[in-house]
Formats: C-alpha cells, sequence, structure tokens
C-alpha cells in the first residue's frame, strides 16, 4: 500500500468524502495490506453503531417467474430452461409462520416481475404477514413497479423495499439489460420507495460484465449521495442458460474491500453478507460480516422451491431445511464472534 492509499483510507475513516476519481484510485490501488486496515476500520466502524450483533432476515422467495430479461438473471423471460413457480399466499404465511419460531424478525419477499402479484394480490400478503407478527418488519424486493403500487404496500404495511440499482452509470446498465428497461426508471423507483417512507436499498453486483474502476466508482458516489438505508452487494455469478455464461464470476478479494468501504462511507448501514458470497468461497458469509456486514438473510423457501429460484449457478442453501440453514448461520455468525439477534433491526435512527 502506498502513502496515498493510506491517505485515502484514513480520509474515509474520518468521515471525508471523496471524489469520484478518488474513489476509483482507491479501488485501483488496492493490495491485501490496504483490504486489512480498511477491514480493521470498518469492524470498528460498526462494533461502535451494532456492538457484535448481527441481524438476520428471513428470506422468502416467493416466484421465479419473470416478465423481465436482464441479461445476467438465471430466472430471466427468454430462459426456457428456467423452472418456474409462484408461492400462493398460505404457503408465504406458512414460511413466515415457521420462520417467526425460530426468531426471524423480518421476512423478506423477492421475487421476479410475476404479474400474477398485482397490487391487491401483494397488500392481502403484506398485511396478513403484518396481522400475524405484528412485532415484524417487512421487506419487499419484487423489482420495478409504479408509485401509487409502492405506496399502497407501504399503507398495508411493508416497511422496507430492496431494489438494486444494478450500476450508476447509464450506459454500463444498458450493457446489462435489454433495451425495454431503463436506468432512468430504475432510479426513478429508487426515489419513489425514498419518498414514499421505506427504509430502502440500492445495490449492485460485484464483478459484473463490463465494470470498470470507474463505473464502482460511481456505484460508491451514489451510494455516498442517495445514502442507503440497506446496500446489498454480493459478486456476479455467471448462469449457464443466460447471455453471460461465459462471463467471470466477481472475486472475493473486491467484494470484501468493498464493503469494508461502504461500512466507512455510510457507518449505520444495514450491509448484507451475501448469499452470493456464500456461494463462491464457503466461508465468504464469516469474511463478509469481519469485512463490515452486519446482516445474513439465510433462506426460509420452501425446500422443494429453491433450487428453481436460481438466479446463477451452483447457488447455496438449496438442500437445507429453514431450521438447518438459521442454525448453520447461527454457528457461523459464533465462529467469528458474533451473534445472530432476535430483532427487526431496523436502519439506525429511522422511525
Ligand atoms: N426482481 C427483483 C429481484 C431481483 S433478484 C428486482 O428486480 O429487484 C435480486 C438481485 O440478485 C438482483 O438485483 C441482482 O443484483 C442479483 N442477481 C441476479 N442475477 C445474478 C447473478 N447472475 N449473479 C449474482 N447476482 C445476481
Amino acid at each position: 500500500m502506498d502513502l496515498k492509499e493510506k491517505e485515502l483510507i484514513y480520509r474515509l475513516n474520518r468521515d471525508e468524502k471523496l471524489s469520484e476519481a478518488e474513489y476509483s484510485e482507491l479501488i485501483k490501488g488496492r493490495d491485501e495490506e490496504a483490504a486489512v486496515l480498511l477491514a480493521n476500520l470498518a469492524a470498528e466502524k460498526r462494533k461502535a453503531v451494532f456492538g457484535d450483533a448481527v441481524y438476520t432476515r428471513g428470506l422468502i422467495e416467493i416466484s421465479s417467474n419473470c416478465r423481465n430479461n436482464c441479461l445476467y438473471c438465471g430466472i430471466r423471460r427468454d430462459n426456457q430452461n428456467a423452472k418456474r413457480y409462484r408461492l400462493t399466499k398460505e404457503e408465504i404465511i406458512s414460511c413466515a409462520d415457521e420462520g417467526y419460531g425460530l426468531g426471524f424478525r423480518t421476512f423478506v419477499l423477492q421475487g421476479g416481475e410475476d404479474p400474477y402479484y398485482t397490487d391487491d394480490v401483494l397488500c392481502g400478503i403484506v398485511s396478513a404477514i403484518k396481522c400475524g407478527h405484528p412485532d415484524c418488519a417487512v421487506t419487499l424486493s419484487m423489482g420495478e413497479r409504479s408509485k401509487g403500487s409502492y405506496r399502497k404496500l407501504y399503507d398495508a404495511g411493508a416497511d422496507r423495499y430492496l431494489l438494486r440499482h444494478e450500476t450508476a452509470d447509464a450506459e454500463h446498465y444498458f450493457k446489462l439489460h435489454p433495451k425495454e428497461m431503463s436506468f432512468e426508471n430504475r432510479m426513478r423507483c429508487l426515489r419513489d420507495l425514498r419518498e414514499t417512507g421505506y427504509q430502502v436499498g440500492c445495490g449492485f453486483m460485484v464483478g459484473s460484465p463490463f465494470q470498470t474502476d470507474e463505473t464502482l466508482a460511481g456505484d460508491l458516489k451514489f451510494i455516498e449521495l442517495f445514502r442507503p438505508e440497506m446496500c446489498g452487494i454480493g459478486p456476479f455469478i455467471p448462469h449457464h442458460d443466460t447471455p453471460f455464461a461465459k462471463e467471470k464470476a466477481g472475486t472475493v478479494e473486491l467484494t470484501l474491500f468493498l464493503l469494508s468501504v461502504i461500512r466507512l462511507i455510510l457507518p449505520k448501514v444495514l450491509l448484507p453478507a451475501t448469499t452470493a458470497l456464500g456461494t463462491v468461497d464457503p466461508d465468504g458469509r464469516e469474511k463478509g460480516i469481519l469485512a463490515g456486514a452486519n446482516v445474513v438473510m439465510p433462506n426460509l423457501s420452501p425446500k422443494e422451491v429453491r433450487k428453481k429460484y436460481e438466479l446463477y449457478d451452483n447457488k447455496i442453501c438449496t438442500g437445507e431445511e429453514s431450521a438447518q440453514c438459521s442454525k448453520c448461520l447461527e454457528a457461523r455468525m459464533r465462529s467469528v464472534g458474533y451473534r445472530l439477534v432476535v430483532d427487526r433491526g431496523d436502519a439506525p435512527g429511522f422511525k
């Protein structure tokens, strides 16, 4: 690590903002020594805000049907080999009930953009979960919808919404998505979600095709300015039935580095150690926590459908029961000195 790199890291640690050019220098100049320093500073910051608590979210993958055709995603519309399913309201409620018994106080409903989940259907599901478990938060991750739809879902009780921006560079966005999708609409959705009152999560894949140190610097600047309550980043992993089948996966090393940088930019952010990180490295999630993450999202989907929600190849945790998944993660967190807490885990200062 040269002096310049060290100075950039310490400036971040003092809550100074870097320019986009400096963010890209920071990324380009990284080495193991820089990564260790960053991770230590990030862990200190995270400890000051959250202590040794790691929040846990029960992920319910409600549908593998999708009207979109994102070039990286295994459940894209044109993938004829994708196995399609959708969970009914009753199935989703029963996953949440089981999760409640396992100590989850946040449920994340994620899925492809499946037109079956109209506002009425999805509002009915959200309000049924909130009615059964008033002490729980519901997070939605159901893609792009209208502002009116976001408002109805919020009024039905949804607390948070995850919508990764995917990349803050319009041209890069265009290379990852079919032409009928737009960067402007993605950004519009994030603004609408914020204005509606949600705790909002953005994020991106690390090592996605055509990504550069400069586009990553743009992502960091976007995160610094948008100040999301949550931020999901994980390595891109190719899926064999997509146009990006032959592309290289993102690395653990860069993902961990960026997790630490994001923790320093936004000390209070809710930052998951993602399943994708656990897929590219068997100890990826533990390493993610040590680099500054403070959230894990074990799978609560019914075992029968887990393999079908295949966004990328070799996804982990598709053979286990929910109870096994949550026990396993609990042990993994304990092994690195952290503990999973039974708590909604809202963004500090929110509500
Ligand atoms: N339909 C919802 C949920 C998408 S899946 C939405 O549009 O927000 C959640 C995230 O998985 C995506 O935002 C994307 O960043 C990530 N993802 C999709 N395909 C992936 C792949 N091949 N490798 C790694 N992450 C992927």
